[in-house]
């Protein structure tokens, strides 16, 4: 089976592009399903992260306090860096288990926004990047996700240049308007075949 690694900075249209490559018959993994589920009361997460954050993050439900965790895990450097290296690996078994899950299957892909950070790029046989201009990615989360144009910004200040994707991509999908998402996909399928 062919891993492909599928990233991008928020609103240059992964999950366009992963509901289009799952109407091709890719397996599509959806990162942001992955670690939510990850964070439900059984998993073996849980335990750790409380060990790390404070028995307190654990509700009397079973479920995580999040909001507590994000304040505690997002304090400093160091506190996000340790919440990443409890996370990433649970996460990654999880995404490894589904792929294995569905032996049949000629070509799986991952749509994470964290795919490079988090090392599970490194494991991908191709890495293919979605990435569209700032003023059109702006454009976009303000439409999908009804937020302010303050907090538009600061997101997108937060995010990568687009070289840090470039650098490491196998193939750069252009989601600008111009080109077309269903001929986009075309760079991966025809890397599938070479
Ligand atoms: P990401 O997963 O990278 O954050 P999405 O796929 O959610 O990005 O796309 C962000 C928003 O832009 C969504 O509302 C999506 O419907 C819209 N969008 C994505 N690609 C296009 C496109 N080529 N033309 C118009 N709208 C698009």
């Amino acid at each position: 089976m062919t891993i492909i690694g599928l990233t991008g900075p928020t609103g240059a249209g992964k999950s366009t592009i992963a509901a289009l490559l799952a109407r091709e018959g890719f397996l599509v993994l959806d990162g942001d399903r992955i670690a939510r589920e990850a964070m439900q009361p059984g998993s073996p997460l849980l335990p750790r992260l409380a060990e790390a954050f404070g028995g307190d993050i654990l509700l009397p439900d079973g479920n995580l306090d999040r909001r507590l965790l994000a304040r505690r895990a997002f304090a400093s450097e160091e506190t996000t860096a340790l919440l990443n290296a409890l996370t990433h690996p649970e996460i990654e078994r999880r995404m490894f288990d589904e792929i294995a899950a569905h032996p049949d299957c000629p070509a799986a892909v991952i749509d994470a926004a964290a795919l490079i950070e988090s090392g599970i790029s490194q494991k991908c046989d191709l890495l293919a990047v979605v990435l569209a201009p700032q003023e059109v990615r702006l454009a976009r989360i303000l439409a999908r996700d009804g937020i302010s144009p303050e907090d538009a910004e600061t997101r997108m200040r937060a995010q990568h240049p687009d070289s840090f994707y470039t650098d490491k991509a196998d193939v750069v999908l252009l989601n600008d308007g111009a080109h077309m998402p269903e001929t986009e996909i075309r760079k991966i399928t025809e890397r599938l075949h070479t």
